[in-house]
């Protein structure tokens, strides 16, 4: 059974509700327990799932992702923890939601998934539904770069690059028959991403973060955290659940406009409303989720903020010197720590999980200073002076 949030409505099934807003699967927290930490990631939560575990396949290894105390990265007092998300299977959270979506899928007897995107989200998906039963379509952007089609296509699904407005086909594709579409803010995929906020809830128990600070883009990962902490809440798990904090891109935040202007629903972007980012994926204009991301931060008591593009490079710079690799998306949410501490959103001594949602090896540039030495000169070289 599916519900909306907004208007209460239900359904048995489709992804949006008649209001317009999207759909989540309805759950049944009473006497849920939390799981031991290491009891199987994503599916250690089965029983606040739509699908149960699968017996084999790559869906299998989605979550359990580390969380860890990062005391240089502390803000003022506030202890910083990070959530590692780079450790799923494909590289980001993303693969939470496409193991619960290629399972439902596979359970269901449908022959053939997709998903609109160009990024962490169809390397997920294609990377799912490879050694299964099931058939991928990737809806890609025309002018798709190389090494992103390379990085979607080693796993060999159907990839379409698709001439027109690709802002359009999130809408376009829940018309499309025959295909079960895992997109950014699917029930399914939803379903599967709340796993990230129950299992720090679940690994910090009985202690509670005081904050989640995450980045935002089509708001399906906020949503999922929201849910995470209304289905704990319900439980009876939690008596103060964290404050959910969102960031974006400054070239790109309608979510974080709306919050400014006291607005109750986001609005989409026009073009000339919308730059280049490094965040370059967190940059929806038309988040299909961004309403619901919205309530998410207001019913926490927490906000939605906006990262220019000089805070978010120093702050996934100042995240490597801690040890922590991540894209540039996954950076915001340290890009925006040090003003929510200045603001007193967040104080001294609380507890603030970062949620690094990717990985970011690769588009990098080689360091400035690299040291040459001689073989026989290397003692003389490291000795401790
Ligand atoms: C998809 C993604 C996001 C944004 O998540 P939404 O659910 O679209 O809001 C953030 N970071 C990374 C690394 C992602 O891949
Ligand atoms: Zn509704």
């Amino acid at each position: 059974m599916l519900t909306c949030y907004a208007c209460g409505a239900r359904a048995e099934s489709g992804q949006r509700c008649d209001c317009g807003e999207p759909l989540w699967y309805e759950t049944d927290p009473a006497g849920v327990a939390w799981p031991d930490a290491d009891a199987g990631g994503v599916w250690a939560f089965e029983s606040l799932l739509p699908v149960g575990r699968p017996e084999s396949g790559l869906a299998t290894a989605a979550g359990g992702t580390p969380l860890v105390r990062a005391p240089t990265l502390d803000a003022d007092g506030a202890r910083v923890h990070v959530k590692l998300e780079g450790t799923n299977p494909t590289g980001s959270f993303k693969d939470r939601g496409s193991a619960v979506g290629v399972t439902a899928a596979l359970a269901a007897g449908r022959e053939r998934v997709g998903t609109v995107s160009h990024g962490n989200m169809a390397a997920s998906m294609a990377a799912n539904a490879a050694g299964t039963d099931l058939d991928c379509v990737v809806l890609v952007p025309a002018d798709i770069p190389d090494e992103r089609l390379a990085r979607i296509g080693a796993y060999g699904p159907r990839v379409v690059r698709v001439e027109g407005d690709y802002g359009r086909l999130y809408h376009d594709s829940l018309d499309v028959a025959g295909v079960e579409f895992v997109n950014s803010d699917s029930p399914l995929r939803v379903a599967g991403q709340k796993t990230t906020v129950l299992e720090v809830l679940a690994e910090r128990a009985p202690d509670v973060p005081d904050a989640v600070v995450m980045p935002v883009s089509s708001g399906g990962h906020a949503s999922a955290a929201w849910k995470a902490l209304r289905e704990a809440e319900a439980a009876g798990l939690v008596d103060d659940p964290p404050r959910l904090y969102l960031v974006q891109a400054a070239a790109c935040a309608p979510v974080a406009a709306a919050f400014d202007r006291g607005d109750e629903e986001v609005v989409r972007l026009a073009p000339d409303e919308v730059g280049e980012t490094v965040a370059y994926s967190i940059a929806n204009p038309d988040p299909p989720s961004g309403t619901r991301a919205l309530a998410a931060a207001r019913a926490t008591g927490g906000a939605v903020l906006a990262a220019d593009d000089d805070d978010i490079g120093a702050a996934r710079d100042w995240m490597a010197r801690a040890g922590f690799r991540v894209e540039a998306a996954s950076a915001t949410p340290l890009a925006a720590l040090g003003r929510l501490r200045d603001a007193g959103e967040i104080e001294a001594g609380e507890d603030v999980v970062l949620v690094a949602t990717g990985a970011g090896y690769g588009d990098d540039a080689p360091p400035e200073s690299v040291e040459t030495v001689r073989r026989e000169g290397l003692a003389g070289a490291l000795r401790a002076d």
